[in-house]
């Protein structure tokens, strides 16, 4: 399909529209607000205080009052491979109950549009690469992070359920590993990207001679800057209307010792790497196949480079 064909096939211009994003305060909920300016559209946003998303009351009555007439679904409980594995049932109960409130909201209250946003690990461990959309539900998850995993694809089948039920214009996006500003940089819970810009400012400041990294350094992973996610994001808001959830991906994949090198180029720590073995590797690979975007119109504009310089200033700006 051309971009011009997908535009006709789905069209659903924001300008004037009033467009929830739940999950605003997070990092790809903020891109997204951020990137919405330019629609000249009304954003809406709830803060924690105000609405809590596992209640379905309150979002019910929320969504009455205030009438949004899109919706991206940002909203989730997110964390790095050992955060998942600590903490399952969170990562399981939370997702499914904050999915599944919004879109049965949305449903009720007659909101036009909603985009789902779900991740890469939807996929099965061993997938052939790069994954294409077609891979899900075909193989055994990695275990690590089944949690969120599972929660994410039922996200998917509640867009198409309404859809198919009710003809409902809910759509997905399952965006590869995103970092960025805002990013969490917790060593604890973070994902891979914001720890590593951590420890190797860190390692600088004290002088140190090494950095750990967990694992073997062997998996390869994909990347993609959250300015970036939040355009295609609103790109397929705009122009995708179908069953099929759509990847959002950078379209090449670097392995994590080689992602070290660049971090520490670019934060400027000159020492040794050294692994941390006892702590894992999780899925070997996970480059997605990002054609079904493209072929609707969306490339990726920042490169993993000037993504990496822009997240450690950021990173530099929460230590201020
Ligand atoms: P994943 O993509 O779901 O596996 O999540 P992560 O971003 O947490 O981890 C990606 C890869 O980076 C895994 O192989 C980790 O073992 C590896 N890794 C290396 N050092 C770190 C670190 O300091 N923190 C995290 N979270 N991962 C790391």
């Amino acid at each position: 399909m051309t971009h011009v064909e997908a535009q006709s096939a789905g069209a659903y211009p924001l300008a004037g529209k009033r467009v929830w994003v739940a999950g605003h305060r997070g990092m790809v909920g903020s891109a997204i607000v951020r990137r919405l300016v330019a629609e000249n559209c009304e954003v809406l946003t709830a803060g924690r205080k105000e609405l809590d998303l596992t209640r379905q009351q309150d979002v019910e009555a929320w969504v009455e009052k205030n009438r949004p007439q899109a919706a991206f679904v940002a909203a989730a409980k997110v964390g790095g491979i050992l955060a998942n594995d600590t903490y399952p049932a969170t990562f399981l109960y939370d997702n499914l109950i904050i999915e599944a409130n919004i879109i049965k909201a949305a449903h009720d209250f007659d909101v036009e549009k909603v985009l789902f946003l779900g991740s890469s690990c939807i996929y099965p461990k061993l997938a052939p690469q790069p994954i294409s959309e077609d891979a899900l539900l075909t193989g055994p998850l990695e275990p690590t992070n089944e949690w969120y995993a599972i929660a994410k694809i039922a996200g998917i089948k509640l867009c198409q359920a309404y859809r198919r039920q009710y003809g409902r214009d809910f759509i997905s996006a399952m965006p590869t590993n995103l970092y960025g500003p805002g990013d969490n940089f917790d060593l604890n819970s973070s994902h891979v990207m914001p720890a590593l810009i951590r420890k190797a400012h860190e390692a600088k400041e004290q002088g140190l001679s090494e950095i750990t990294v967990w694992g073997t350094g062997t998996p390869r992973r994909e990347f993609l800057h959250v300015e970036d996610c939040a355009d295609a994001c609103v790109h397929l808001m705009k122009v995708y209307s179908g069953e099929g959830h759509v990847n959002v991906g950078f379209g090449s994949d670097i392995t994590i010792l080689d992602l070290t090198r660049l971090v520490c180029d670019i934060v400027g720590f000159k020492g040794k790497i050294v692994h941390d073995l006892s702590k894992p590797d999780g899925t070997p690979r996970k480059l997605m196949s990002s054609e079904r975007l493209a072929e609707l119109g969306w490339r990726p504009s920042i490169s993993l480079e000037r993504g990496i310089a822009d997240t450690y200033k950021a990173f530099l700006a929460t230590l201020s």
